[in-house]
């Protein structure tokens, strides 16, 4: 017989089940008559105003804030691990069943505010719900006598949560409440949270009416502990649980007598300062116990046959026993696994099952808010293909009519042959089984419109001289004899021409070319990112970073710029301290903003980070400092990547070539990812032909510097905002309706692009014809 206290839950239901009826009946006014009654406060409403929210943040401790803050953040890590997949099943040819997982639409999180009030109660509810995606959450805590609302730290947490509907009120009368619905309070489709024995009484009584989380009755907790276990952990650890209530109940199982001792001996000294001693005291000496086992087998026997809500082990391959625990609400493994540590900052949810109830159910999750919808498909054949089957069973059960809704579709017999749906019913066809993360995204493009003047995809507008086409014609013609064979695997001979382009002493052992900077960065991506790695990035900035992390599995986090589009240098190292980044972005110069990044940012930015840094430097070739480029930094940072391209300073953005400049052992990682022979033998040979008239080129990208420049005064003098450019294109505006603008230009035969933050317009360099057009095009606009 292992101890429990016994909390009566029949027995309150009795007292509980008129306050919910009444509630059920008259509503609000009810609520507010036993608010009165059991709280000692008469509210008009049980609805706490939005600014008490903000006020109770604004005084809360800041230290506290910030603990908040992070166990917030390490919770939504853990539960948004926990959200399952849309799952496709094809059971047969034509018939398909998907599971979809779809939140609740409005939720109600209880927050006790008895013996103690748990703001991290209101962060293991409210995460999991908000990761579920939950629409509406409303939160509900007894009002204090004082001053008529819930504990200030309840609201601070909600506050910072970003919780906005909060409700004083607790006991039975909050539970009906949130599942009744009030006035004030519409009603929810699940209830969750902790609370006293009348609690859980009116959440069983509403059971059927709405969904609710496990019973949570008195916390528990077990310690496996053997001769080597720390006596001291293991005392602290039983007092610990034994505070929260006198009924709590601590089971230390031991293999060892002379530990079981020096506990008792801890207890003692530790108790003497504890500063709830009399709950301690009372829990421990009723319903807690010392168990000796014979060995560790026996000890994981006990352990599940009470099914704990927390089960530590403190003991010798602690991993190991903890694999092979059945039942626990969860399991804290070896010494520094302290249950406080689950509490509050592990990530875990610290809603679990108790009373035993591990046996059959886990804690709190996402789970609590998702339902499972299974979407079934057919086709005609694949339902004539089975009929046989139902026609069986329905006979079987005497159920004519499910037989016969079957036999109206596909007639008597079974059809053979041809699918009714084949190049027909394609709606009734399922969609492919799409990874969950990717349904419903767009593919990423500028729209193509057929313009006169095209300045929006920040090509050259000069394409190749009469001599380059010949030359890649040519270099074409050589390679296209050989088009039986694979490439240069390793491009060698490009890679080699590339770092002789960029000079700064690279070799070709430093360089990794790919089907444009896209490719590079996506190779980048999936040797440094993909599940389970981070990547940082300062937006607005060049979109295809965030959809190549996600399409890559790579969590992103889209950091700010400031209001002038640069970097604030402290900020930065901030985030980068705050998210350790596998993958830091600068893009430098950035599009679609135009400037460069300083050069000590970027240094800085290499030395704080944990991982890979990443400079996307597409328009180098255009930037005002020609000499502040990421190149000189290699030497000294071996994670440093700079990733070119030559679609834009050499006019070859038809061709497809971008490339990096890094330490070899980049390249190395970067030649695991690639794919084998991606660089086709033409790109090759016309990027060699391109580079090789590199002078040219250039001249050209020093006349489109020149036409940028002439263009940001013009515009300036138009009176009209341009952000500083290092590029071949220009941010200007702002417009309050840009897309108005942006369609006036299109109507007069200019296409520029509809991007950046909001109410500004970027605008490509093209020739000087070009230029004239656009500016001909805007002015008309403008008066
Ligand atoms: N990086 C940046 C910042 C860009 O703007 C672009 C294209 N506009 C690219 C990379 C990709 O260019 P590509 O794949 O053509 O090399």
């Amino acid at each position: 017989m292992l101890p429990r206290a016994q909390l009566d839950v029949e027995a309150a239901m009795a007292a509980v089940a008129p306050v919910c009826q009444d509630v059920r009946e008259r509503g609000a006014d009810a609520v507010r008559e036993h608010t009165a009654r059991f709280d000692g406060v008469d509210l008009a409403t049980t609805v706490v105003p939005r600014e008490a929210l903000a006020a109770a943040l604004a005084r809360l401790d800041p230290e506290v804030a910030a603990a908040l803050r992070e166990a917030a953040r390490r919770a939504k890590l853990v539960h948004e691990a926990q959200v399952p997949d849309q799952s496709v099943t094809y059971v047969a040819d034509g018939s398909s069943v998907t599971e979809r997982y779809v939140p609740v639409a409005r939720a109600g999180v209880y927050v006790p505010g008895g013996l103690v009030a748990y703001p991290s109660s209101v962060v293991m509810n409210v995460i999991p719900a908000q990761v579920a995606g939950v629409e509406q959450i409303a939160v509900a805590s007894p009002p204090q006598a004082n001053s008529g609302l819930p504990h200030p730290a309840v609201l601070a947490a909600c506050e910072l949560l970003g919780i906005t509907e909060v409700h004083a009120a607790g006991g039975a009368q909050a539970i009906a409440m949130l599942g009744y619905g009030t006035k004030d309070c519409a009603p929810v489709d699940t209830i969750t949270g902790p609370g006293n024995v009348y609690v859980a009484a009116a959440k069983r009584l509403l059971r059927g009416v709405v969904g609710t989380d496990a019973e949570a009755g008195p916390t528990e907790v077990a310690i496996i502990a053997d001769g080597d276990a720390d006596a001291g952990f293991v005392a602290a650890d039983l007092i610990a649980q034994a505070e929260h209530d006198p009924l709590a109940a601590c089971l230390l199982i031991t293999t060892a007598p002379g530990l079981a001792d020096r506990v008792d001996a801890e207890l003692i000294t530790q108790l003497a300062t504890a500063r709830h001693a009399s709950r301690v005291k009372e829990a421990l000496g009723g319903q807690s116990a010392c168990v000796l086992v014979d060995d560790r087998d026996a000890a994981l026997t006990v352990a599940d046959a009470w099914a704990p809500e927390h089960l530590e082990i403190q003991a010798a391959d602690a991993g190991d026993l903890a694999a092979r625990v059945r039942n626990a609400g969860a399991v804290f493994v070896g010494p520094f696994a302290p249950v406080s540590l689950g509490d509050y900052l592990a990530g875990s949810n610290h809603v679990l099952p108790t009373g035993g109830t591990a046996r059959h159910s886990g804690g709190l999750s996402v789970l609590t808010f998702l339902r499972g919808i299974h979407v079934v498909h057919s086709s005609a054949a694949a339902l004539a293909a089975v009929a046989p089957h139902i026609d069986a069973l329905g006979g079987a059960e005497d159920l004519a009519a499910h037989v016969r809704a079957v036999r109206v579709r596909v007639g008597q017999a079974a059809p053979a042959g041809a699918d009714a749906t084949a190049g027909g019913d394609v709606s009734a066809r399922p969609a492919p089984p799409l990874r969950q993360d990717l349904i419903g995204r767009a593919p990423y493009g500028a729209p193509q419109i057929d313009a006169p003047v095209k300045l929006n995809t920040n090509e050259n507008p000069y394409g190749p001289s009469a001599a380059l086409v010949r030359e890649i014609s040519e270099a074409a013609a050589t390679e296209a004899a050989a088009l039986n064979r694979y490439p240069d695997r390793d491009a060698l001979g490009l890679r080699r021409d590339l770092a002789a382009y960029l000079g700064h002493g690279l070799h070709a052992r430093q360089i990794w070319a790919a089907n444009g900077s896209n490719e590079i960065i996506q190779q980048l991506f999936q040797a440094f990112g993909g599940p389970g790695r981070t990547a940082l990035g300062f937006e607005p900035s060049y979109s295809m970073h965030p959809i190549i992390a996600q399409t890559t599995g790579t969590k992103w986090i889209g950091g700010l710029r400031e209001a002038d589009f640069g970097i604030d240098q402290s900020r930065a190292m901030a985030a980068v301290a705050e998210y350790r980044p596998d993958l830091v972005f600068l893009t430098s110069p950035n599009n679609p903003t135009g400037a460069a990044v300083p050069l000590s940012v970027i240094g800085q930015v290499c030395e704080a980070a944990p991982g890979m840094v990443v400079v996307d430097a597409a328009y180098a070739e255009f930037a005002r400092d020609q000499q502040a480029t990421a190149l000189t930094l290699l030497p000294r940072f071996p994670r440093l990547v700079v990733v070119r391209t030559m679609s834009k300073a050499f006019a070859l953005a038809g061709a497809r070539v971008g490339y990096l400049a890094a330490d070899a052992a980049v390249v190395d990682a970067m030649q695991i990812v690639r794919l084998p022979y991606h660089l086709s033998a033409l790109t090759q040979a016309a990027a060699r032909a391109a580079l090789a008239r590199s002078a040219e080129l250039l001249a050209a990208v020093q006349a489109i510097r020149a036409s940028r420049d002439e263009l940001t005064t013009w515009l300036r003098a138009q009176g009209l905002s341009v952000a500083e450019s290092d590029a071949n294109f220009v941010l200007f505006g702002t417009f309050t309706d840009r897309h108005a603008v942006w369609q006036a230009l299109v109507d007069q035969g200019v296409l520029i692009r509809e991007v950046g933050p909001p109410g500004w317009l970027r605008a490509t360099i093209g020739t000087p014809r070009e230029m004239d057009a656009f500016r001909a095009a805007l002015k008309a606009v403008l008066t």
